[in-house]
């Protein structure tokens, strides 16, 4: 374990927030977390569980112990002619998982490509993109419970996956530390071509019979052209939640504006894109000092230098109201904010 004093988190979150922790604990191997939890609690010290800081935003230094999860490997636990079984610790890089599987032909990642961030992270919100989500291949994981100090093991049901939610923004919020996430792949071929965007990428170039490897390599070409790139622009992704409203609510809205996209989930709700109702609002390509909404995508709030989390949030706060004032829909953060308002 690596222990770092009044730690600069500036390379520890995307959006590029110069801020401080007290302490900074890089965790390599799981055995350290039972002395480590006992420390934290003995001493009354407040933490907070890290991957890669790309789905987070601190508004302020923060006072007690960043654990970030560095805890490395991979290894197959069980192999049919069918599918594989990975168990992945928790501190491995998400996008080059899905490198690694693609290589060694286990199917099923593909659209989830270039998604940065850790393995550990990929349950806490259940990442999703181009109509799938890590749930469809997710078997179960262990993690530390900090309160009883042992490893638990949860299954795909435990874990209470929905749309960029799981248990663990609910019951276990800040209760436990996911060491290892194993995931049952494909050995032959799935293919998911359910979304538009990417149907009509492999329409375009006249492919007949995309291969995973081909969609694999599409979707990394669709996010690097939609996506601001990270080294240039940092940002979280998606800041906020597509909302998700009653039939009632949208037939009211879709009645003035009926140009306005929509997926129906079920004969009750219906998801709305959020990043259509920010663009109606006039945020696409705003900036107001060092902050703004990206121009080509106006999900995603981008640093242009010296932003700082509260720059960011307080943007966020002006679009959630706009988004109100004019639709009466009330946008959910997907970003986790560190600190306070
Ligand atoms: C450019 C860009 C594009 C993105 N595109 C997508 C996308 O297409 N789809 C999508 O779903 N998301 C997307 N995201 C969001 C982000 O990639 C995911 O949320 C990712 O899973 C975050 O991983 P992380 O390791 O960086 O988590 P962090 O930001 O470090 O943490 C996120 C949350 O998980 C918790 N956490 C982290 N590790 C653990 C652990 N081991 N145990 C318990 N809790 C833990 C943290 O406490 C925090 O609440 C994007 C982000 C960026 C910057």
């Amino acid at each position: 374990m690596e222990i770092i004093e009044n730690a600069s988190l500036v390379n520890f979150n995307t959006f590029r927030i110069h801020c401080k922790a007290k302490i900074l604990a890089i965790i390599r191997n799981p055995n350290d977390l039972s002395f480590l939890m006992d420390y934290i609690q003995k001493n009354y010290l407040q933490y907070y569980i890290l991957g890669g800081g790309s789905n987070i935003l601190f508004t302020e230094d923060y006072d007690g112990i960043i654990i970030k999860n560095d805890i490395k490997g991979v290894r197959i636990i069980e192999s049919t002619n069918e599918n594989v079984l990975l168990d992945i610790a928790a501190g491995e890089d998400w996008s080059r998982i899905v490198e690694i599987s693609i290589k060694n032909k286990f199917y099923g990642f593909e659209n989830l490509a270039a998604i940065p961030g850790s393995v550990g992270a990929a349950p806490v919100q259940n990442i999703g993109a181009y109509g799938v989500e890590q749930k469809d291949f997710f078997h179960s994981l262990i993690y530390y419970d900090i309160s009883e100090s042992q490893l638990v093991e949860l299954s795909n049901d435990d874990c209470k996956f929905n749309y960029r939610d799981s248990i663990f923004k609910n019951e276990l919020k800040n209760k436990a530390i996911i060491t290892n996430v194993r995931y049952k792949l494909n050995k032959k071929p799935i293919l998911n071509l359910s979304y538009n965007e990417l149907k009509n990428e492999i329409q375009k170039f006249l492919v007949v019979e995309p291969t995973p490897e081909y969609i694999y390599n599409t979707i990394k070409r669709l996010r690097s052209r939609k996506l601001p790139d990270l080294a240039k622009l940092p940002n979280a992704g998606s800041f906020f939640k597509n909302p998700i409203v009653s039939k009632e609510k949208f037939d009211e809205v879709y009645q003035k504006y009926p140009n306005m996209p929509f997926f129906v989930l079920n004969n009750e709700m219906i998801k709305i894109p959020a990043g259509w109702l920010i663009e109606q609002c006039g945020w696409k390509g705003k900036r107001i000092g060092d902050v703004g909404v990206f121009d080509r995508h106006a999900l995603i709030i981008v640093n242009y230098g010296n932003a700082t989390g509260k720059d960011i949030l307080h943007l966020a706060q002006q679009i959630k109201k706009s988004v109100e004032d004019r639709f009466g829909i009330i946008l959910e953060n997907e970003v986790n904010i560190v600190g306070s308002n």
